[in-house]
């Protein structure tokens, strides 16, 4: 008899399990309350980037006058833009939807929970199913953490999530919380036009990467006019008529239309009946997986965010990849276990931040012995030619061995070129196999070259 896989929530952990999983032969049904592609598609990754795409392109109408060009004022049409987001969801919707079909996958829409460590209850408009499983996986994401101090109303105390789609532009708003999903708000919504404040509650944006990275980023938002507020706390959020009153912990108020938060997420977690069912949680609520993304109990899983590891879409995927193949057995022939300190992420702020595998300041805290090389984009004739040398590239190797132990990358295209340096991390390739690649020119990659020599 086939394995019986059911699978709790449709975004890229649990899609990507379903559609690998079948593949290789298990009977899978897909469990999703909202829609297939997940929190992603709705309100993360595809319709922040699009949002940030329309941006980007009205402020590189800004530089056009340094390309020979006459300036363009670009004007944005709210609603076209909202009908460009719903048609590329509605696009992607419908081809991940008919991969799954195609697979044979059961998609079943209601709300999942455990009633047994082998049963899982599907409930949709008031009728039940329980459904008998071999092997689970709980892939139901997360939400936007909301705390204590402020209420959002979706009108002008958002959360991530109310800003797609996007019914109005805010003429100013406060941005809370300084990691990537912060500024890339920042970057969006100054590129709109609006005033933007953003709360840093430490002294650098993005406090956790590397300071010459977060330097650039922090010149590019006091270009535009970013207001920083370093080193304060909000602790209050209220509305005042049509203002938005932020209060910091060291005295400071800011007044502004809107306001975001954009403070990280928690786990969807409850009334999933796990407790119940045995499984064991964490103390932030994410379900504790072993290295094969499986819980306490052996043929229960998890993947993505709601597994407490990296909260990245990618990282999903691959998790969702692995445990399909765990599942059908597959891990003893074939299986590479994901090394999360391998991920390569991305910042989609103007220039573009990725990086990749071991940072400076980690090896510095471990005392290990590292190479690090830099070579600026302006050094590179493509940059020229696009007319935007801003940013850098950087490789940490072995000084011993020359393998390529990780890397950032700041300037335009940076969530592209990381590729080459996450391969590199990933297959344990040399600085040499790098420099030895006959790449094109002109390309923004040739940076690549030069700090791999
Ligand atoms: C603003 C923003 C931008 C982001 N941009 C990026 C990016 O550019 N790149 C990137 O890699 N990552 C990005 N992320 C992170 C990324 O969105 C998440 O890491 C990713 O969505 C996690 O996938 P998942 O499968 O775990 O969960 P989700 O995508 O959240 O999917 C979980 C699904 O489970 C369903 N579900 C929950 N409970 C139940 C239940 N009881 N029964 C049935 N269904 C249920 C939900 O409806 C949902 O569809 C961004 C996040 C945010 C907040």
């Amino acid at each position: 008899m086939a394995t019986r896989f059911v699978i709790i929530g449709g975004g890229p952990a649990g899609n990507t399990a379903a559609t690998h999983a079948a593949r290789l032969g298990a009977e899978v049904t897909l469990i999703e309350r909202d829609v297939i592609g997940g929190a992603a598609h709705l309100w993360d990754c595809i319709p922040s980037k699009t949002m940030i795409a329309t941006g980007g392109a009205m402020s590189f109408t800004r530089r056009m006058r340094g390309m020979g060009l006459e300036q363009q004022q670009a004007e944005l049409d709210v609603d076209a833009l909202t009908e460009r987001i719903d048609h590329i969801k509605g696009h992607l919707q419908a081809s991940v939807t008919g991969l799954l079909s195609s697979q044979g996958v059961r998609m079943l829409s209601g709300s999942a929970r455990m009633v047994g460590p082998h049963e899982v209850e599907v409930t949709s408009g008031g009728s039940t199913t329980v459904i008998p499983a071999d092997a689970v996986l709980v892939a139901t994401g997360s939400s936007p953490r909301i705390p204590d101090w402020c209420l959002p109303d979706g009108e002008r105390i958002l959360t991530t999530r109310d800003c797609y789609p996007p019914k109005i532009f805010p003429s100013s708003i406060t941005v809370v919380g300084s990691g990537v999903t912060g500024v890339e708000f920042v970057h969006m919504f100054s590129s709109f036009g609006a005033e933007v404040t953003l709360v840093v509650s430490r002294q650098q944006v993005l406090p956790q990467k590397d300071p010459e990275v977060a330097a650039v980023l922090e010149d590019d938002f006091l270009r535009r006019g970013v207001r920083l507020l370093k080193g304060a706390r909000a602790t209050a959020i209220d509305r005042e008529g049509d203002e938005v009153v932020v209060r910091c912990d060291d005295g400071r108020v800011v007044r502004s239309s809107h306001a975001v938060l954009a403070i990280g997420s928690v786990p969807n977690t409850a009334g999933l009946g796990l407790e119940a069912a045995g499984v064991e949680l964490d103390r932030g609520g994410y379900i504790t997986i072993n290295r094969h993304c499986q819980s306490n109990l052996t043929h229960v899983y998890a993947a993505g965010d709601v597994s407490g590891k990296l909260p990245l879409s990618s990282v999903a995927s691959m998790q969702g990849r692995k445990v399909a193949e765990h599942v059908m057995g597959l891990q003893k022939v074939a299986h590479r276990h994901l090394d999360y300190d391998k991920a390569a992420s991305a910042i989609f702020t103007e220039p573009e931040i990725a990086d990749v595998g071991l940072a400076e300041a980690e090896a510095f805290a471990e005392g290990r012995k590292i190479r690090v090389t830099k070579v600026p984009f302006s050094a590179t004739p493509k940059a020229l030619i696009n007319n935007d040398p801003r940013g850098f590239v950087k490789i940490i190797s072995d000084p011993a061995t020359g393998v390529v132990l990780g890397g950032s990358i700041v300037g335009r295209h940076a969530a592209e070129l990381i590729s080459v340096i996450a391969l590199a991390v990933t297959a344990n390739l040399k600085v040499t196999d790098i420099v030895e690649s006959l790449l094109v020119h002109p390309a923004l990659a040739e940076a690549l070259a030069e700090a791999a020599e």
